[in-house]
């Protein structure tokens, strides 16, 4: 077997070697389908190959993870909750390898792909506390000796689809949420990013085997729409939770209602921040900065649409392109990097693509400068431009950001609210009745309604996700672990009568 060059030999430290199985099938890592390499967009070189899953691997996973189910699903919900908790500990114990993987496979910056396994982390921690607090609630019934009360019970087995953007926090979201609540999970990440799903499915399957579990209670495969459509068919998969763009959440929404399966999308967005006259302008452009060019405008928080009162309009641009000046492009492994690459050659192809359109439809644009490298680099580029343009409508995948005018704050909500999708929004105001309107039935009809915070940065206590186009799913804190258990209301007679309800029907 050849080595890793020195660069990458990390990666054994998580598992890695640079030929890879991409199923993990019944605890075993096997694969018969097509050989793909994972590449660095730092400099478009393959890091290491990996054999995807075929469908005859899928199916042996499922079957075993079918079976698991069963098994699972026996175990008390803090005693899953313990699992959950040494696979954070696990995580933990090579967060720096898994996150300087990360970032090597996917392009963000070193700290924000330490920051994403940290947030997977998190996850565990929080469904450890949740596994003991599956609440059902009891209702009075109105028949004597007779009580009503809510269970929630586990659904089997959990299908979860990801994006290449964020390959393993939302895996965590997802997964934690599921195991607590009595699931098992079967995983299919991104084509492009295999490695990171294959070390993050050694580390979790490593834990279920220490515990003498069934490892086919976490099952992933490595590979692309085919295996995706796969988990969108299979009956044996009460629930796929899909992460991606609407045009293929739509598909997968289809496929999956099409056998009354249940969906949990989180789709695109295309998010707008609002700068108000009273706002604190100097936190603003901080946080646009931070929010349009983050990830390299690839996260689906990403600020797309700045919103900005005509009376501060000129001070801010002006900020913004200063600001913009000093944003430093490179390598993402690299220390002070605030800009990394595009994931891959065709996401670059297709920001160029879109900057051409972008700029036939705007006022005026910042110079776009096509970094001339081997990697996938492109320029963060601001456009002036009207909020009616069909562009501002669409999510242009890349560091591009829309800036239009607005007079009153009821015409920014009416622009905020005027795209097809719903996922983040936010406000910079010093106006407490600003704020209030902002997040009331009048305000935002996004999932995620900020003021003076930046749309990204979500915290994983509260429920994320978003309306519309963005697919309607909520996923990590919250009430969020509700849509991954079906739920019976009970009712028990203790008594020998047979009492009928007022206006009871009879159905
Ligand atoms: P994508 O839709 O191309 O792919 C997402 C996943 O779907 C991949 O795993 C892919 O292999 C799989 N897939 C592709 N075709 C399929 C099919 N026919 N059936 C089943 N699965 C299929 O998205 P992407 O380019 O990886 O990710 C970027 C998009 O994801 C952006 O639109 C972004 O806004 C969105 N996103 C949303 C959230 C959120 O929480 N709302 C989070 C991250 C990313």
């Amino acid at each position: 077997m050849s080595c890793f060059a020195k660069e990458y030999e990390f990666l054994t430290e998580i598992g890695i070697e640079p030929r890879n199985y991409g199923s993990f099938v019944d605890g075993y890592w096997k694969g018969s389908g097509s050989v793909v390499s994972s590449v660095n967009p730092a400099n478009n070189k393959p890091i290491a190959e990996v054999v995807e899953a075929s469908s005859q691997d899928y199916e042996e996973g499922m079957q075993a993870c079918f079976k698991a189910s069963k098994i699972w699903i026996q175990l008390p919900a803090p005693k899953r909750g313990e699992i959950v908790r040494q696979i954070g500990d696990a995580l933990r114990s090579k967060l720096e390898y898994l996150g300087r993987l990360l970032s090597l496979e996917m392009g963000k910056i070193l700290p924000e792909g330490i920051g994403e396994v940290q947030e997977v982390i998190d996850m565990c921690d929080f469904a450890v506390g949740l596994s003991r607090q599956l609440n059902g609630s009891v209702i009075p019934s109105e028949r004597p000796n007779h009580m009503m009360l809510e269970m929630w019970n586990p659904l089997g087995v959990v299908g979860v689809i990801t994006a290449f953007n964020f390959p393993c926090a939302v895996l965590g979201w997802n997964a934690c949420i599921a195991l607590v609540c009595g699931n098992c999970v079967v995983w299919k990440g991104a084509p492009t990013t295999p490695l990171i799903t294959i070390a993050m499915t050694k580390l979790i399957g490593e834990v279920l085997e220490k515990n003498s579990l069934p490892a086919a209670i976490f099952t992933s495969f490595c590979g692309g729409a085919e295996i995706g459509q796969a988990i969108a068919k299979d009956t044996r998969i009460p629930l796929v939770s899909f992460t991606g763009s609407s045009k293929v959440g739509l598909m997968v929404q289809q496929t999956v209602s099409q056998r009354f399966g249940k969906c949990l999308l989180e789709l695109s967005g295309n998010n707008a921040l609002i700068i108000m006259d009273d706002a604190d302008i100097k936190l603003a452009v901080r946080s646009v900065l931070f929010a349009a060019v983050g990830t390299a405008g690839q996260r689906c928080t990403t600020c797309r649409r700045l919103l900005v009162h005509e009376k501060v309009y000129n001070s801010v641009v002006d900020q913004l392109l200063e600001a913009y000046k000093q944003v430093k492009i490179g390598d993402p492994l690299e220390k002070g990097t605030l800009l990394g690459p595009l994931h891959t050659r065709a996401s670059r192809e297709n920001f160029e693509k879109g900057i051409k359109v972008i700029k036939s439809q705007g006022k005026s644009s910042q110079v776009v400068r096509i970094i001339e490298s081997k990697g996938n680099f492109v320029q963060p580029t601001i456009v002036e431009i009207s909020p009616s343009a069909d562009v501002v409508k669409e999510e242009l995948f890349g560091p591009v950001l829309y800036v239009l005018k607005f007079k009153t704050f009821e015409e920014a909500v009416e622009i905020n609210n005027s795209v097809p999708q719903g996922l983040s929004s936010s406000i910079f105001t010093r106006s407490s009745d600003i704020i209030f309107k902002w997040i009331g039935p009048q305000g935002s009809d996004c999932g995620i309604v900020n003021a003076n915070i930046p749309t990204n940065g979500a915290e994983i206590g509260g429920a994320f996700g978003g309306e519309k186009g963005t697919g309607g799913g909520r996923e990590a804190g919250s009430d969020s672990w509700k849509q991954y258990m079906r739920w019976s209301t009970c009712t028990i007679n203790y008594g020998s009568e047979l009492p009928l309800a007022q206006g009871i029907n009879f159905g």
